[in-house]
């Protein structure tokens, strides 16, 4: 793992953020990041008035919650997922999949305008961060072992997920 570790650094190093995110092949949907402003603006404390404390920490604070200990990973009912923070519609239950890693998974967005991404770095390796357009609240990651017609998998997390029954 250190070696390996050593090795993305160095390779990250020479080719450069940019070219590295390219060679991962996340380039398409990375393209608009950057710059964003958002029409849901909330200060911290009134983020933490309107949500649970898990919501908080997913939404505001990008944590991830446990796989398969959460509402929505195994859920079939049609219907429609907004954001929880600020009831924007993000994903459809007919792009909704059983990707078996614990998380909501979806391979496609409700609309293009209605998600942002942006790279993120936390971990060694460069994740693409999925958000809600217009609240800014973190919804999850995506990651490019989707089912077709994207081959993407939106990786969600339910917490950041408030779901309305067709
Ligand atoms: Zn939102």
């Amino acid at each position: 793992m250190e070696m390996e570790r050593r090795t993305l650094f160095k390779v990250g190093a020479v080719m450069g953020i940019g070219a590295m995110v390219k060679a991962l092949g996340l380039e398409a949907v990375i393209a608009k990041e950057g710059g964003e402003t958002f029409e849901v603006t909330k200060t911290d404390s009134e983020w933490r008035a309107i949500l649970s404390t898990e919501q908080y920490r997913v939404l505001r604070q990008e944590a991830t919650e446990s796989p398969f200990r959460n509402q929505y990973h195994d859920q079939k009912t049609q219907g429609t997922y907004h954001c929880v923070g600020c009831d924007l519609p993000l994903f459809s239950s007919q792009t909704k999949y059983d990707s078996e890693t614990g998380w909501p998974s979806f391979w496609e967005p409700i609309s293009v305008e209605a998600v942002g991404t942006k790279t993120d770095w936390r971990l060694i390796i460069p994740r693409t961060e999925v958000h809600c357009a217009r609240c800014g609240g973190h919804q999850g990651h995506i990651f490019k072992d989707g089912p077709q017609p994207t081959g993407l998998r939106y990786c969600i997390n339910s917490a950041a997920l408030a779901f309305h029954p067709a």
